[in-house]
């Protein structure tokens, strides 16, 4: 049976398709657009992904929907002329070339593209002796579409030998040489135009959606997962487990529940929720989960090995020194490998809920709370219980996240603990179930690219997307699962393209108790977020904001670059979303009012908070206090770190035998070297 077979709900199976299609025009019709869809949207995510209905016939009957509905129909009418001659080009597009045509015409496209670049750099070879795959002048761009330049050369190496020749080459040739993997970054951390870029993952893996999941590489050392080791800390047993840094976090998973793998033995405690992210790369620029107790993924690295300047294998396991070479961006060097401390394998309980939006997180004043949001029915009792649920999730629960779609009136709550047994543990999602929320997120991509999609006004776009997700988030069961599943809960991430700003916010002691975390933070943040949107929205139709806003609350960190370094009481990790199509200038002046609202948070001696961006998230061209945020980061929320920070890269150079002008000329990048003042 396949996945398709396994997910034939009666209705998918035996639907006539013209008999839904018409139904579905007569509902849009009679309830409107956003009803129908509300209501259809998982039946026809289903039907698209059984192929029972081709994509090009899903977007003739999304436009014969709003066509159908009076309202929507009279803002394509209102269009101007060039938007309707667009409109009609992009419909003739979709319908006439059907996008998986369209599709296989892009692939080719970079397949030639990669195939002409391809070229032979002498003295650059793997470990077998073969030539690095390597392209001239191949255009780089990141997954969010923020960064775009043309490397002088794209290296994309299967071994460790292959790293070491590639930096010896730069360095003969004076070249800077910066790491890609799945280019998720948004910020520029990458390389630059006429420089060196190394692909850690195949030019496919990492540039091409739908999301593929290669099995690791046994000739690759780059990849691979191997236990070295076992430590008694504090009575709890660890492993020291060596990762390959090109290994992503779908073949951890799969190895963690593998027989011939972790066996459920083993599991990270924490991680990013995406799979298709690599080690190294979520190491770099210090990424996190979730969770009061877990902090951030440098934190549990014991060892990293890298390819310093001289292009030799060097490795630091020296503790005080990992504070600074483990989230380091790469400026050390091409990092080959990471020990993690890893956790025996546990059991996350998930109860997921929706919920009303003000018994998710409720607001620290009825005041705050916008208008629009339908407070009918919410008694002070039920806030006064919803404080005290809210607080017992962070402070109990083992991870602790929630989601708010734009405008929907209830919110998604994935707040757990990981207390279940292994009899009652399962594999979430299934295999089957997994190939499904991929399918869902790509036509949530392909339906962002239907040119028509862009027309419609923005809350018409927010509300589609808010709905489709809302349709597919679990609510109401118990699902006992391995925790290194339900960290990545959610599956096909990857193929949605999205734009991000996430903040982390220090959570500040209580005004009673300053041992005692003030949770009322993470509420204003919450709700100062909501009320943005609605103002946002008011006298239009749009919104910049059209995804989902995020919060997690976490751990602090002892990584000296860490937004979240010295966090002695927790941090909330709040971040807003939205999809590339967004114009930018409405995205741009949104986030900085975000940031401005987040920014604006006292203690209660009235001292600022030192909230500090996410270092892979939106934050480039915005400012902090009236200054950019990279003046800020380097002259105020990092000013007490940053010397030291250069002070053990600089030991850790020495060590190697790397000159510390050498290691700087090789790996720095501009935005680093204007924050450290490092040149
Ligand atoms: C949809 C989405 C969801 C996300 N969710 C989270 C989340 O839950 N939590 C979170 O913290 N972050 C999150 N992120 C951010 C993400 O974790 C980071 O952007 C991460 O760096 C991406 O990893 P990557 O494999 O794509 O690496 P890339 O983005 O390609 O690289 C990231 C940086 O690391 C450097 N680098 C990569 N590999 C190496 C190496 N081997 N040696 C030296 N330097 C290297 C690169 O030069 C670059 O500076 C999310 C991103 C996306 C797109």
């Amino acid at each position: 049976m396949n996945h398709c077979d396994e997910h034939n709900t009666a209705t998918v199976a035996t639907t006539d398709i013209k008999q839904w299609e018409q139904q579905m025009r007569t509902a849009a019709a009679e309830h409107g657009f956003l009803d129908t869809w509300d209501k259809h949207v998982l039946e026809l995510g289903q039907l698209v992904a059984c192929k029972r209905l081709p994509t090009w016939r899903a977007v003739r009957l999304l436009l014969q929907m709003m066509q159908a509905d009076e309202t929507i129909n009279a803002h394509l009418q209102q269009a101007g002329r060039r938007q309707r001659l667009r409109i009609q080009r992009g419909l003739r597009r979709q319908i006439f070339n059907p996008s998986w045509y369209t599709r296989k015409i892009k692939k080719l496209f970079c397949q030639l593209q990669s195939k002409f670049s391809n070229t032979h750099v002498t003295g650059v070879t793997e470990a077998n002796g073969k030539p690095v795959e390597a392209h001239r002048r191949l255009r780089f761009r990141n997954w969010g579409g923020t960064v775009d330049h043309v490397p002088a050369y794209t290296f994309v190496p299967r071994s460790k030998q292959g790293v070491m020749n590639i930096v010896r080459w730069a360095k003969k040739h004076d070249k800077r040489v910066r790491v890609a993997a799945y280019r998720h970054t948004w910020t520029s951390l990458y390389g630059a135009s006429d420089e060196v870029t190394v692909s850690m993952l195949a030019l496919d893996v990492a540039e091409q959606l739908p999301a593929q999941h290669p099995d690791i590489d046994p000739e690759n050392d780059l990849q691979g997962i191997k236990i070295v080791g076992t430590l008694n800390e504090n009575g709890k047993i660890k492993a020291l487990c060596k990762i390959g840094a090109s290994t992503s976090n779908e073949q951890f998973r799969s190895w963690c529940i593998d027989a011939q793998g972790g066996n459920w033995k083993w599991t990270i405690p924490f991680n990013v929720i995406m799979v298709e992210i690599t080690y190294g790369g979520s190491n770099a620029p210090i990424c996190h989960g979730a969770g009061w107790k877990n902090e951030t993924l440098s934190d549990l690295v014991t060892e990293i090995e890298f390819v310093n300047a001289n292009g030799e294998l060097q490795t630091v396991n020296d503790p005080h020194q990992l504070k600074a070479a483990a989230g380091c961006f790469g400026l050390l060097g091409i990092v080959t490998s990471i020990t993690l401390k890893i956790d025996t394998m546990s059991y996350a309980v998930m109860q997921p809920k929706k919920k009303p939006i003000a018994l998710c997180i409720p607001p620290v004043s009825r005041d705050d709370v916008p208008q629009e949001v339908n407070m009918d029915g919410i008694s002070d009792f039920d806030l006064q219980q919803a404080q005290r649920e809210f607080e017992r999730q962070c402070e109990q629960g083992y991870y602790a996240e929630w989601f708010w779609f734009v405008f929907e009136e209830q919110g998604w709550i994935n707040c757990w603990k990981n207390n279940g047994s292994r009899e009652q543990a399962v594999d979430y999602p299934s295999p089957t179930e997994a190939w499904f929320q991929e399918i869902q997120n790509y036509v949530g991509q392909l339906i962002l690219d239907f040119d028509l999609f862009e027309l419609l006004p923005g809350d018409i776009q927010a509300r589609m997307l808010a709905k489709a997700a809302m349709a597919v988030l679990p609510s109401d069961r118990t699902i006992v699962t391995p925790l290194v599943d339900a960290l990545h809960f959610r599956r096909g991430v990857q193929n949605m393209r999205v734009l991000d700003i996430e903040l982390e916010i220090p959570i500040p002691a209580r005004e009673d108790d300053e041992t005692k975390p003030d949770w009322s933070i993470c509420q204003r943040a919450w709700w100062d977020a909501i009320r943005l949107v609605y103002e946002s929205a008011k006298g239009s139709e749009d919104t910049p904001m059209r995804l989902t806003l995020e919060m997690r609350v976490m751990g602090g960190s002892s990584i000296l670059m860490a937004p979240q370094y010295g966090n002695t009481l927790g941090t909330c990790s709040i971040e807003v979303l939205t999809h590339c199509n967004t114009p930018a200038a409405e995205w741009q002046a949104f986030k900085q009012n975000i940031l401005d609202a987040w920014t604006s948070y006292r203690d209660t001696e009235g001292n600022l908070l030192n909230a500090r961006p996410h270092w892979a998230k939106e934050w480039e061209g915005l400012t902090m206090y009236g200054e950019p945020v990279k003046k800020h980061l380097r002259d105020v929320a990092y000013v007490d770190v940053i010397p030291e920070f250069k002070k053990r890269l600089e030991q850790i150079a020495i060590a190697g035998g790397v000159d510390i002008q050498d290691m700087k000329q090789r790996f720095n990048n501009k935005l680093l070297s204007d924050i450290l003042d490092w040149h």
